[in-house]
């Protein structure tokens, strides 16, 4: 089946075309046909990237002011003689789409049915920023490929299996009650990726050991898995908790919110944007959110640039000790996004120190696997530490064919 996989956000379309099937799943023979991403939507010209396999790669910037024309553009390239691939768009099977949200409705990928689609748009006052755009992304879809089945895979689904102690803030019930407030956790399909994986790296099924997941990008998140699923996880309510990130926080001393906005006289909206979009490693360092930079510069002797990568390492690396903990001991930790596959200082300083709980890595697989997947501690290491790269896309598409096929 040739499966669509789209991810619909406030300015961008990411898709994917991918070749699966159940036994091709099973033989890990799938496919990847073509990719592209269309960015800056609605704004002055945006830009679309797109590369079949076999063809050459395009690179445009038309005027595209509304999702609806970016995705009609996607399946325009997609069946372009010249640069696509498919004869007609009769060819796609299903549509798989990423949504953010799927609140405590949605613990595994779904068909969307009239009955999904209204829940999901329910879903949308828990994450407004995200949310209402794969719902649009969804319904244009829809429209122009009527005929196929729909599924929507849930960044939040794979943490639904937290127990009630790990997911309640230490708030007023009423608040869960009345307005949801709770930890959610995100990246779930990324983490439920590597534990697949990991399950091919160790040679055992996932029910047979414990791991704890980094997924580090611009988000970053950790998630403690039992046996394979997932027990805690650093984001909560919104992707804000846990991790310090390119531009995002983390954790942070809830009082500090009211007192700076007491203080500077924020609004709501200033508020978020400082915590969402001005913190993290981009506040610290008041260089860069982007970690290659701040190697580089802390290299060259900025200290802002060391101090915001020291609070990173140091951030995950208690994360790493206390979900080792929540664990009762883990099997392996993996590391994946374009910071965990891509950097090994930041692998080693987050793991620096931690022999004491069996984590070692050793600095010549490091240096030497980095950007693959494979193992970085010794032989000898008690936990496994590895590189998973991940892939969200394929992980959809699963799930598509699954969700199809009655099998999830
Ligand atoms: P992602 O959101 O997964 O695409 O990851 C983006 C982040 O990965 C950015 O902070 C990049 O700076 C970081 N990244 C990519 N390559 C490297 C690298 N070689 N070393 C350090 N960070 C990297």
């Amino acid at each position: 089946m040739l499966v669509l996989v789209l991810n619909c956000g406030s300015s961008s379309v990411k898709f994917q075309l991918i070749q699966t099937s159940p036994e091709a799943i099973e033989a890990g023979t799938e496919k990847k046909l073509a990719r592209g991403n269309i960015e800056k939507i609605g704004m002055t010209t945006a830009i679309v990237s797109f590369q079949a396999e076999g063809k050459p790669p395009v690179k445009e910037t038309p005027v595209i002011l509304e999702h609806r024309v970016a995705i009609e553009r996607v399946l325009t390239l997609l069946t372009d003689p010249q640069v696509g691939i498919l004869k007609s768009r009769n060819e796609i099977g299903a549509v798989g789409h990423r949504v953010v949200h799927g609140g405590e409705k949605f613990s595994k990928s779904q068909v969307i049915t009239e009955e999904v689609y209204r829940q999901i748009v329910e879903c949308c006052e828990l994450a407004p920023l995200h949310n209402p755009h794969n719902v649009r992304g969804y319904e244009i879809a829809h429209e122009l490929l009527p005929d196929v089945p729909h599924v929507a895979v849930f960044d939040t689904a794979f943490h639904q299996t937290m127990p009630e102690y790990a997911y309640i803030y230490g708030l007023p019930m009423v608040v869960y009650r009345r307005h949801g407030i709770r930890r959610y956790g995100f990246h779930g399909t990324s983490h439920r990726y590597l534990t697949w994986r990991m399950q091919k790296l160790l040679n055992k099924p996932a029910s047979e050991f414990n791991l704890i997941t980094c997924h580090l990008g611009n988000g970053c998140s950790i998630t403690a898995v039992e046996r394979g699923k997932s027990v805690d996880t650093s984001m909560g309510f919104t992707p804000l908790e846990g991790l310090i990130m390119g531009t995002r926080s983390g954790d942070l001393d809830p009082a500090v919110v009211l007192h700076i906005m007491a203080k500077e006289e924020l609004t709501l909206h200033e508020a978020n944007t400082m915590l969402n979009k001005h913190s993290g490693l981009i506040g610290v360092s008041g260089v860069s959110n982007d970690m290659r930079e701040l190697v580089k510069e802390s290299q060259k002797g900025n200290k802002a640039a060391r101090l915001a990568i020291d609070l990173f390492c140091y951030r995950l690396k208690k994360y790493i000790a206390a979900y080792y903990g929540v664990l009762n001991g883990a099997d392996a930790l993996a590391f994946t996004g374009g910071i965990g596959e891509n950097s090994p200082l930041i692998r080693s300083l987050s793991c620096a120190g931690l022999d004491c709980i069996g984590i070692q890595i050793d600095p010549e697989r490091n240096e030497k696997l980095n950007g693959s997947e494979g193992r970085i501690s010794p032989d000898d290491g008690k936990v496994g530490v590895y590189i998973v790269p991940t892939d969200e896309e394929m992980m959809i598409a699963r799930d598509t064919v699954h969700a199809v096929a009655g099998k999830l």
